[in-house]
């Protein structure tokens, strides 16, 4: 018997009634196996012995105890009882809030078994919070130690700690271990059964760690286990593509740019091509900060498919991204003969019409836009890439949507948001990666200045002279109007107070409630120079690329997270032209927000700045991964255990380079366990 075919319903153990049962549920607990596999998130030691004097103030106190003496005081108008105690190394005392019944408990000369935390103050050892029992041969909790569970609704450690007991004595005997006796050996694991008493029951420290030892490595072993059969299957057996590419028009393209490819932008291609030939489909991410020229890339990628007859889709994250990326596309390629079509939300009525049909017979060889490529009613004749660009934004089910609108669709990432290798690896299955890390020539690094609330005159003074010499900036505000709650300046208000400073200029303001017509309008006009200022919301930190806007204001800078802060910059210093940052930020400013202006002044590499925002937000929060739900590990984590997971990874290869359908009887408990107990479910683990 697995674990996970432990399928008896968790409210046949005692203790589980109906409210706890709605509680467990919640929590996704339903089965005794499932329960056995809900781990402690930590421990209480009530088994090291310690004194008063051994704590010291710092630890628990584990120790018997002797009632010495009593007395009382007042506390919120009652009467509350204090107790004196001794244990042979001090003397202490215990204040009884809310325990007055202790007193007639506890006659002086009476014995406890004490778990406290005693402090130092006013000359004595007082402790408030303690627990206790009468002194026996067989103590409840006294010398144990105890597991400290994830709780829900109406859910206690005693009812949790009760029913995990129950179920190791009466359900777990019996269980099967989940890997081949191999690795079990390599690594001196416990058997199954022993590794759940030990993690839910432990005798000592070093018996749960063991277990977690055990669990943690399982977990993630099962889990390349599934990515890895997946990765093989996709190569082996679902997926065979024709793996063509023809660059010959490459080269016209390359002849019409007034610029050279970078080596990392050739590097890149070749990487991208040399997986187009293949015959399993490409599964590539392109990192490269904002501004490296990842969309031209993208770009010749989709030539090259579309020369061999198949179709092309890029999938961004906004309209306005969206449209830009179409309108490039066709200023690019269309002189080459390509049929580019734009396609979003908004595409409506006989213009949807029309080229979904031109999509479905082919007619289109390239579609740029937003979710709406995957619409159900979006067919393709044949599409052979599916690009996504700032992949980040977009959840594991919306990617694979795309993937699935072909067959055998080569798919290529795009993103500024560095991801640790170790999560590319794990949540993307076998991603492959490749990096844009020198800039266009020629590009000066942006200047940036820190400027405080009040002194904006001079920024403004300073972006006079820049539209003065031709160019055009940006104004970004944190709302999008003004709000009663706070008295954050609003993109609509500065619109109005703008005009007054720059009464000579055009200016043009969006926001994400603007139509999108008004807005694509408004943003051609930005593009093609008629409009000097643009005043908006963090609308425009993804993607937009307008070369001769040399100036980012952003005003409540503080109030931007890292990644939208750089992203924001990185609109400007995008041709050869000297480009400036000026971060405003109002007195109000907390220590985050500092530290955050801080990484801003003294970093330009997205890649460190990614990492600084880690640090300040901690791993959970990257992007990408939070949403697709591959973090939900029950005792694992990609970030502490990163080293356990390249082992396991390792062992996984190995061990399916040379047993790839499990039909060894080495594994033919993996085999098995896969059958009747699936660690994880297929779907969770599909790449892309
Ligand atoms: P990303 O998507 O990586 O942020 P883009 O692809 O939007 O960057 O490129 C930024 C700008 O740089 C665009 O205007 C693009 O035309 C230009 N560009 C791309 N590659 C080069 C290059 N090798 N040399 C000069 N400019 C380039
Ligand atoms: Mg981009």
């Amino acid at each position: 018997m697995f674990l996970g075919e432990l399928q008896q319903p968790v409210n046949r153990l005692k203790g589980i009634g109906p409210n706890h049962h709605k509680s467990l549920s919640a929590m996704g607990i339903l089965t005794v196996g499932q329960l056995m596999a809900h781990f402690p998130m930590r421990y209480e030691d009530h088994q090291t012995r310690r004194s008063i004097l051994e704590a010291a103030g710092v630890d628990a106190v584990n120790t018997v105890m002797t009632v010495v003496g009593r007395d009382s005081f007042y506390w919120k108008g009652k009467q509350t009882l204090k107790l004196f105690v001794e244990d042979g190394t001090a003397k202490g005392t215990l204040l009884c809030y809310h325990r007055n019944f202790l007193g007639n408990k506890y006659p002086d000369g009476a014995q406890i078994f004490l778990h406290g935390h005693f402090q130092y103050k006013f000359g004595e050892w007082s402790c408030a919070d303690f627990e206790f029992e009468p002194v026996s041969a067989s103590p409840e909790v006294f010398g144990k130690i105890l597991p400290v569970y994830p709780l829900g609704g109406s859910l206690n450690q005693n009812v949790l700690r009760k029913a995990a007991a129950q179920a190791l004595r009466e359900y777990t005997p019996g269980i099967r271990d989940e890997l081949p006796p191999s690795i079990i050996e390599k690594y001196g694991f416990h058997d199954k059964l022993t590794a759940l008493k030990a993690i839910h029951l432990p005798s000592s420290p070093s018996d749960y760690l063991a277990a977690r030892r055990l669990f943690i490595y399982e977990e993630l072993f099962h889990l390349q286990t599934a990515v890895g059969r997946n990765a093989l299957k996709e190569r082996n057996i679902l997926r065979q593509k024709t793996g063509e590419t023809r660059r010959d028009m490459e080269l016209e393209l390359r002849k019409r740019l007034p610029f050279k490819l970078t080596a990392d932008q050739n590097k890149v291609l070749d990487d991208i091509c040399a997986d187009l030939e293949t015959g399993r489909p490409m599964n590539r991410l392109i990192q490269g900060d904002v501004g490296s020229g990842k969309t031209l890339v993208a770009f010749i990628a989709a030539l090259n498919v579309i020369r061999t007859g198949r179709q092309a889709a890029l999938m961004a994250p906004t309209e306005l991204l969206a449209r830009q990326h179409a309108e490039s596309a066709a200023r690019l390629l269309e002189p080459l003969g390509l049929k580019i079509a734009y396609l979003s939300g908004n595409t409506k009525g006989e213009g949807r019409r029309h080229l979904l049909d031109q999509l479905k017979t082919g007619n289109i060889d390239f579609v740029i836009g937003t979710h709406a490529l995957f619409s159900a009613d979006v067919e393709y004749l044949d599409l052979g890439l599916a690009v996504i660009d700032e992949q980040h934004r977009f959840g594991v089910a919306q990617r694979q949507a795309l993937a699935e609108k072909g067959s055998c669709v080569d798919l290529l990432y795009m993103t500024a948001t560095p991801i640790p290798r170790t999560l590319a690896m794990t949540a993307f299955g076998d991603l492959d990666v490749s990096s844009i890390k020198t800039m266009p020539a020629g590009r000066k690094p942006i200047e940036t200045h820190l400027a405080r609330e009040g002194n904006e005159q001079k920024v403004y003074d300073f972006v006079r002279r820049e539209l003065d010499a031709g160019r055009q900036a940006y104004f970004v505000y944190p709302l999008i109007e003004q709000s009663e709650k706070s008295n954050l300046k609003d993109a609509e208000n500065m619109y109005a107070h703008l005009q007054k400073v720059f009464p000579e200029r055009n200016l043009a303001l969006i926001h994400s409630r603007i139509s999108d017509d008004e807005k694509q309008e408004r943003m051609e006009g930005f593009s093609s120079g008629s409009v000097d200022i643009l005043v908006a919301t963090s609308v425009v930190e993804v993607g937009v690329d307008v070369p001769n806007a040399t100036v980012m204001v952003i005003e409540h800078a503080e109030r931007f997270g890292l990644s939208a802060l750089h992203q924001l910059r990185g609109r400007v210093g995008r041709s050869d032209l000297q480009s400036y940052a000026f971060l405003i930020y109002s007195n109000k400013l907390t220590d985050e927000g500092k530290q955050r202006l801080k990484v801003m002044m003294e970093n330009t590499d997205g890649f460190v700045i990614a990492e600084e925002d880690l640090k300040l937000r901690g791993p959970g929060e990257i992007a990408g991964v939070r949403q697709s739900g591959y973090m939900k590990f029950r005792i694992a984590d990609m970030i502490r255990d990163s080293e356990v997971l390249m082992e396991a990874r390792a062992d996984v290869l190995d061990l399916l380079e040379k047993d790839p359908a499990l039909t060894s009887p080495e594994n033919e408990v993996l085999r098995e366990l896969w059958e009747k107990a699936p660690p994880f479910s297929e779907t969770l683990v599909r790449s892309g």
